[in-house]
């Protein structure tokens, strides 16, 4: 019988109505060669949702999420549709405060065939994971910052329990890695130098690292860690940090891949997880057929991975590596050049090419 997943999917604003359906088209193609079935719940929620209804996103939209599989978010937000306090709509952030996903995992392996930016040819061979805890640090609700005319202030919140939990995921994310042929290390990323928080965040991931002696604990400051990115990208593995850290390197990341539209990224917690790519709703391209939707393809992709880890369906890993295989096979030719590297390569050419190749891929 074919397994049929229940996939939550909010469009959100932006580019995010257009890296969809692509998105979409090319998980159904891989699904039906593996024989799997994806449905889709199209969902509201996002800047344009928070004006039309007064919510980022409905309790019914809310709760339509909750009951699926998974959930598949494109981007949410926009500059001209904010709060008084001139804060914008973040519902792609609130939804992992509601579903404590607390494990933000951004993948950092360049496309073969898509240009990177480092001069070195070896830094083509980069591949590391950053996880981004992605409910504490400063992005925390529970420790909201203070404003008056006079002075502002933001909290850092880093709790015991939460951390414990963020590690022992890196950990396990380094020992299926390293089962596939990787270092087998977890890079604790902070200012333990200078913040209390950040040395408290530091002892806890020395304790939890006893609990995984084949892996190598190994920690970083973060302004010595966003050099070794760009210096040294083939020495790192796993990289675990703070909200806001993550944040920031992620898309140092994305720069080091191509652009943010080949960044993907998965929200993980231990109940629901959210799949959605590291870019935002790119205002300044939406409309203009020229969004790169890879990054969406891709957290589709890590999709499917997590779909067969939480309900046991080995097709959807087959149905992950077969969209794998075609964008790699779709882009290694080097005539696919998106608009983030100068070419004209939007949504439309991305998907007819990545169908293509997939349709020349054993599956
Ligand atoms: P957010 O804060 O919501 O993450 P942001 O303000 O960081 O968003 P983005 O919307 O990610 O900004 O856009 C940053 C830059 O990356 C813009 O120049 C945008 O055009 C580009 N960009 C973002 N997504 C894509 C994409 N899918 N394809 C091509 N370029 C993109």
């Amino acid at each position: 019988m074919t397994q049929d997943f229940k996939i939550a999917v909010f469009a959100g604003d932006g580019v995010g109505h257009e890296v969809t359906p692509v998105a979409k088209t090319i998980l159904d193609a891989a699904a039906a060669r593996s024989g799997l079935k994806l449905s889709y719940q199209d969902l509201q929620g996002g800047a344009q949702c928070w004006r039309d209804t007064g919510h980022e996103i409905p309790p019914a939209d809310y709760a339509a999420a909750g009951k699926a599989d998974a959930i598949l978010l494109a981007a949410m937000g926009l500059p001209n549709i904010r709060y008084n306090d001139g804060r914008e709509i973040t519902p792609q952030i609130s939804i992992r405060f509601h579903f404590d996903l607390y494990a933000g995992v951004r993948p950092v392996r360049p496309i073969p065939g898509v240009r990177h930016i480092l001069a070195d040819p070896a830094a083509a061979e980069m591949d590391f994971v950053i996880i981004r805890e992605s409910i504490e640090g400063l992005f925390a609700p529970s420790a909201p910052g203070t404003l008056t005319d006079d002075d502002a202030t933001e909290t850092m919140l880093i709790t015991r329990a939460n951390s414990e939990r963020l590690f022992d995921f890196s950990f396990r994310l380094a020992e299926r890695r390293k089962a596939q042929g990787h270092q087998g290390k977890v890079t604790c990323v902070d200012k333990a130098n200078v913040f209390a928080a950040f040395w408290f965040f530091r002892e806890i991931f020395e304790k939890r690292a006893e609990a995984f002696p084949d892996i190598i604990a190994d920690a970083a400051y973060v302004d010595a860690f966003s050099m070794q990115m760009v210096q040294r990208p083939l020495t790192l593995d796993v990289a675990v940090t703070e909200n806001m850290y993550g944040d920031i390197l992620s898309d140092l990341g994305a720069a080091l891949m191509g652009g943010m539209g080949y960044a993907p990224s998965a929200d993980i917690g231990d109940d629901h997880a959210v799949f959605q790519p590291c870019h935002g709703t790119a205002p300044d391209i939406a409309g203009k057929g020229l969004a790169n939707p890879t990054a969406m393809i891709q957290s589709g992709a890590m999709m499917l991975e997590y779909l067969d880890e939480k309900l046991g369906a080995p097709e959807a890993t087959q149905a992950a590596s077969l969209v794998r295989k075609a964008v790699d096979a779709a882009f290694a030719g080097g005539d696919l050049v998106t608009c983030e590297l100068g070419g004209d390569a939007g949504c439309a050419k991305v998907q007819a090419a990545v169908l293509a190749a997939m349709e020349g891929i054993e599956a």
